[in-house]
């Protein structure tokens, strides 16, 4: 069995540049919501005496806090500050261009259109600033878009590219006479990850993913690794690995298996997992692609 490595799998830089700012703060931080959906890195942080609330609305012991990679809307920001609390921003710089893009479209007179999950912390970020905006998933929500003579599009950063590229050509196709203006805001860590794990789902019958249940890309990578052919399976750790899947129909083991993790799994939990592929019965050949 050879196990084969994403070509780009892991943590971002976005979630990398957050934990160093939290672990590198003066004691008294408070995180509002996960800096990363990863216990092995929330542990860290709690050890390190960094605090973690549920959100943006928590009430907080402390006099400073972190905005998370993910970001929020300005508005939010000021609130915070309006209670006396010093604000540590984290937000990701691509993130922020979501953030700038969609801004320009409204100032241009786009009505704001936002492709990705409604309740998800960062297109909260994006919307929470507009009176009005819609947040779309899927051709059954293009009626929310009826009655607007300009539509602004921008992206969830963590979406799969060709989805939304999709739903754009459907929005274009339901309302030929509306302008529809598209800014593409999936990060590139996303969609260099989204390629490399359709490489790996195309060339692997069995895909392990590594990256946390709340993980909205770590979904994704799960998703198109099946879109693409291969059986997947998502754990948090090696301690979720199961033998058994490695095996095919027969019974025996499977040639390939491929490993990949999304953008808030530490290098370490990807080692761990790695080693424990590797140390699996059946195994006698490894080759790392990257
Ligand atoms: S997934 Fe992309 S946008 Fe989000 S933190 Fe990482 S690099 Fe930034």
């Amino acid at each position: 069995m050879e196990v084969v490595l994403a070509e780009s799998l892991g943590m971002c830089f976005g979630v990398r540049d957050a934990i160093t700012l939290a672990l590198q703060a003066p004691q008294g931080l408070t995180v509002l919501g996960e800096l990363v959906h990863n216990r092995t890195v929330l542990g860290r942080l709690e050890r390190a005496g960094v605090r973690t609330a549920a959100g943006l609305d928590a009430v907080v012991a402390t006099d400073r806090v972190m905005i998370t990679a993910h970001g929020a809307a300005q508005q939010r920001i000021t609130q915070l500050r309006a209670r006396g609390l010093q604000v540590e921003d984290a937000t990701c710089p691509l993130v922020r261009h979501a953030h700038r893009s969609l801004h320009r479209l409204v100032e241009e007179g786009f009505y704001p259109v936002v492709i990705g999950k409604p309740d998800h912390v960062e297109v909260r970020g994006l919307v929470d600033d507009f009176a009005a905006c819609a947040v779309i998933q899927s051709d059954a929500d293009l009626p929310a878009l009826k009655g607007h003579a300009k539509l602004g599009i921008v992206s969830q950063t963590t979406q799969p590219l060709a989805a939304v590229l999709a739903l754009v050509e459907q929005i274009r196709a339901a309302y030929p006479n509306t302008e529809v203006r598209f800014i593409d805001t999936v990060c590139a860590p996303t969609k260099e990850r989204q390629e490399a794990a359709h490489r790996l789902g195309h060339s692997c019958p069995v895909v392990i993913v590594v990256g946390g249940r709340h993980s909205n890309n770590t979904r994704q990578l799960v998703q198109t690794c099946a879109a693409a052919g291969a059986r997947v399976y998502q754990v948090e750790g090696a301690d979720d690995l199961n033998p058994d899947w490695l095996r095919d129909a027969s019974g025996d083991w499977v040639s390939r298996v491929g490993l990949t993790a999304g953008t808030s799994t530490p290098d370490e939990v990807i080692r761990a997992v790695h080693q424990c592929l590797l140390s699996m019965p059946g195994r006698d050949q490894f080759r790392a692609a990257a």
